[in-house]
């Protein structure tokens, strides 16, 4: 157990969150996320282009999911809104798909309200908790979405600030043990396969700032859905994981993108 989230904004040290915020271009950031914002920046200019292309990975993989029968969604490490989100993208194919969204990070909840706003048949509700907490998750959810019916639960690229002592491949398996057969894994996860020196300066930096990053190889990732059937092409890079149901991301194919993204379905 961890606790309940902290409530109260900290901009003392650098959040994930918000960090992500800034590379994408947006409001909710503070000096000390640019900051650390930057120096990532100078160890890989492609960050930018990175978050962007997570971001189309979990709107092609949505459409995929509710162009496949699926109706629920538990998305973990939500981020702070931004258009579409994974309801929007959801509820267009499937107007009365129901979303519960996650994150621990206060400013998330700050903007919560932004989460909210569904179709009038759908639902989306949003919770305040940790992934490092699965079974409150799990609690909540229950209230919102039907558990015996197939969930697409997605974390997208959450695992990488969540170390293996702290138990992120078991978590994930806790979280698995809950759904019904038909119900898939979403992930994207940044890796140090490709870029081993500035991964390991990027790592060491955020650690100081107190923030874990925790990159993992392919098959570290590739683990994470055993016991599942990986939906075609499988593991990928995130832009090369079914590219015909978006549009791409300028700059997307200036190199490889160091991260990995799959979609897993329970037997
Ligand atoms: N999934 C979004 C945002 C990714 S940024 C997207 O892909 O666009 C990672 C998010 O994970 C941040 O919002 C951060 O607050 C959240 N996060 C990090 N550690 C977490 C934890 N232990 N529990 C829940 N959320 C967490």
């Amino acid at each position: 157990m961890t606790g309940q989230p902290p409530t109260a904004i900290d901009t003392s040290k650098p959040h994930p969150a918000r960090m992500y915020d800034w590379y994408l271009g947006g409001k909710d950031n503070y000096p000390v996320d640019e900051e650390m914002g930057r120096q990532m920046l100078a160890l890989d200019p492609r960050v930018p282009v990175m978050a962007r292309v997570n971001r189309a990975f979990m709107h092609r993989a949505t459409r995929w999911l509710a162009g496949n029968g699926i109706r629920q969604f538990l998305d973990i490490g939500t981020g702070i809104p931004t258009e579409p989100n994974l309801h929007q993208v959801a509820q267009k194919i499937t107007p009365d798909a129901r979303v519960v969204y996650c994150d621990n990070d206060p400013i998330v909840l700050a903007h919560a309200a932004a989460l909210l706003r569904g179709t009038p048949e759908g639902v989306t509700e949003y919770l305040q908790a940790d992934v490092r907490d699965p079974d409150a998750i799990v609690e909540g959810a229950k209230k919102v979405l039907d558990f015996t019916e197939p969930v697409a639960l997605s974390l997208i690229a959450l695992l990488h600030f969540v170390s293996d002592e702290e138990g992120a491949h078991d978590l994930v398996r806790r979280l698995l043990a809950e759904l019904p057969s038909g119900s898939y894994l979403v992930m994207t996860h940044a890796t140090s396969d490709f870029t081993p020196e500035e991964s390991r300066a990027a790592t060491e930096k955020m650690k100081a700032a107190g923030v874990t990053l925790a990159l993992r190889s392919r098959e570290e990732f590739t683990r994470f859905f055993d016991g599942l059937d990986l939906v075609e092409p499988g593991v990928q890079v995130p832009h090369q994981w079914h590219p015909e149901l978006g549009e791409p991301v300028p700059g997307q194919d200036d190199g490889v993108i160091p991260g990995y993204g799959a979609v897993g379905r329970k037997r």
